[in-house]
């Protein structure tokens, strides 16, 4: 089978949030089961390095300037990369400008990517043409309505929700500079009550539509999680499938994971002491008995941290200690901020992104906080699962598919992972950081959690194959 990704970004290469991990590491896991896949993403200033490839396709004028393809491998990925420098030639995020808003023209930037891929599709590329396409999020969302225009055979889409959230809309005038047909501004294409819908348009037009957990597949056919397109959800719930991400154990594994001061297994957690005395320095903890909980996170209100800030003062009296990293909203940052002057010794807050950081923050700590108000999948968990950093999540989308909550049932049978809660409000988070403290007294509780939490399967096999279903089920259209 012959699979084209169309996606904005993709790890090692260009990365926001759990996105590009997962469009780094399917392809990976599809390959060892024979599958040929090519990813397509912008060629962004990160990928400058990657431009000496061949070129595979020109554009004359692709939404305001020249494109072409470069074709390239590079980090066991085939990489297809969109050089069209009037759209990703930019310095700082991919997709907001210095001001922190959306790029002016994030329409036609990304429309570009779908028309790329659906020539792609269209069979463009010499010797290579896809059989399915697997289209992400809305940046990759106009993919089926290029097709639609097609009058020759297309290839089928799966669509895959990565975060609802997110949906590309436009304001209608703008139908004609996105190459859409007058006639494809109905509520079966790209119209979405009035305006563009880069998401809508997919979700009306793929053949199947993939999210990342089976969790946030029901939740999305709710009003409350579907964010205006449920109605749609609904309707082709027949197509809608759940698939759990995985993580890629190349890059996240604690026994070969370069960026750690020392390695450590299932067999061997020795390490694992060495790795949070580091990780207590660079957070200006002090050193002590309590255990030390993390936050890797985007700071925004989907992930809850507002909630968190509630809970830090019975958090430290507990003897817990914080280490956060992340950035985004301006009020949470400075709240975070003022939270370590306040509990100087016991909450640690660095704002910024550092790759290398998050993984020494998995290493080093006891367990990880992930109190999101809705949750697609969730990486860090599965992350925190595999370095022994028991996740303390909550029960929303892939959290509550990832996580074995430790109610009494799960520590007499043997089967807890680490805490859930629910209903999701900073009481019952508050709750869930007393149950940790709590088993943490109790070494040998814990340290099993661990060791169990540390052999959950957490890698792409089974997922992988489920994908490949939903690949084949989309050929017998
Ligand atoms: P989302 O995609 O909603 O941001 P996920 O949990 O699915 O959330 O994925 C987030 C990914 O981004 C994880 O790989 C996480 O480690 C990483 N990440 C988030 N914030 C930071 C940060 N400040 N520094 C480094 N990595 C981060």
């Amino acid at each position: 089978m012959k699979l084209l990704f169309v996606a904005s970004e993709c790890t090692p290469f260009v990365k926001t949030g759990g996105l590009a991990d997962v469009i780094g590491a399917v392809p990976k896991a599809l390959a060892a089961s024979g599958v040929d896949v090519r990813v397509l993403i912008p060629a962004y200033p990160t990928l400058a390095a990657w431009l000496d490839g061949e070129c595979v396709l020109t554009f004359e004028d692709l939404f305001g300037g020249p494109a072409r393809v470069i074709a390239v491998k590079a980090e066991g990925l085939d990489m297809l990369l969109l050089d069209a420098p009037h759209l990703y030639d930019r310095e700082g995020n991919i997709y907001l400008g210095s001001d922190g808003q959306d790029w002016p023209d994030n329409d036609l930037r990304f429309a570009a990517l779908s028309y790329a891929g659906a020539q792609i599709g269209l069979g463009r590329l010499e010797g290579w043409v896809p059989d399915v396409i697997n289209a992400h999020d809305w940046q990759a969302g106009l993919v089926p309505a290029y097709l639609a225009q097609a009058s020759t055979k297309t290839p089928p889409v799966v669509m895959t929700i990565h975060n609802i959230a997110f949906q590309g809309v436009f304001d209608p005038t703008r139908l004609a500079a996105l190459g859409l047909n007058a006639d494809q501004f109905t509520p079966r294409g790209v119209e979405y009550y009035g305006k563009i819908s880069f998401l809508k348009a997919a979700l009306a037009l793929s053949d199947k539509i993939t999210t990342v957990s089976p969790t946030y597949a029901a939740e999305l056919l709710t009003p409350d999680f579907g964010m205006g397109l449920d109605g749609l959800l609904r309707a082709r719930q027949a197509d809608l499938h759940g698939i759990l991400n995985g993580i890629d154990l190349d890059v996240w594994d604690p026994q070969t994971d370069k960026a750690l001061p020392a390695n450590f297994s299932v067999r061997s957690l020795k390490g694992k002491a060495l790795c949070r005395s580091e990780l207590e320095a660079r957070f200006g903890l002090s050193e002590g008995d309590g255990p030390v909980f993390c936050v890797i996170s985007r700071m925004t209100s989907q992930k809850g941290l507002d909630m968190l800030l509630e809970c830090l003062p019975a958090l430290v009296v507990q003897g817990g200690k914080l280490a956060l990293l992340g950035s985004g909203d301006a009020h949470l940052e400075r709240a975070f901020i003022e939270a370590s002057n306040r509990f100087s010794g016991s909450v640690g807050t660095i704002i910024g992104y550092d790759e290398e950081l998050s993984h020494l923050m998995q290493a080093g700590s006891d367990a990880i906080l992930i109190p999101s108000r809705f949750e697609p999948c969730g990486l860090t968990q599965l992350y925190g699962l595999r370095y022994g950093t028991l996740p303390v999540v909550a029960r929303t989308g892939g959290l509550a598919d990832t996580v074995i909550d430790a109610n009494e049932a799960a520590i007499l049978t043997g089967c807890a992972t680490g805490f859930q809660f629910a209903p999701v409000n900073a009481t019952m988070l508050g709750h869930a950081i007393t149950r940790a403290c709590g088993l943490y007294a109790q070494p040998k509780i814990w340290t099993a959690m661990m060791k169990r939490a540390m052999r959950h399967p957490v890698g792409w096999d089974l997922s992988a194959s489920a994908y490949l279903d939903v690949y084949n089920a989309a050929q017998e259209r």
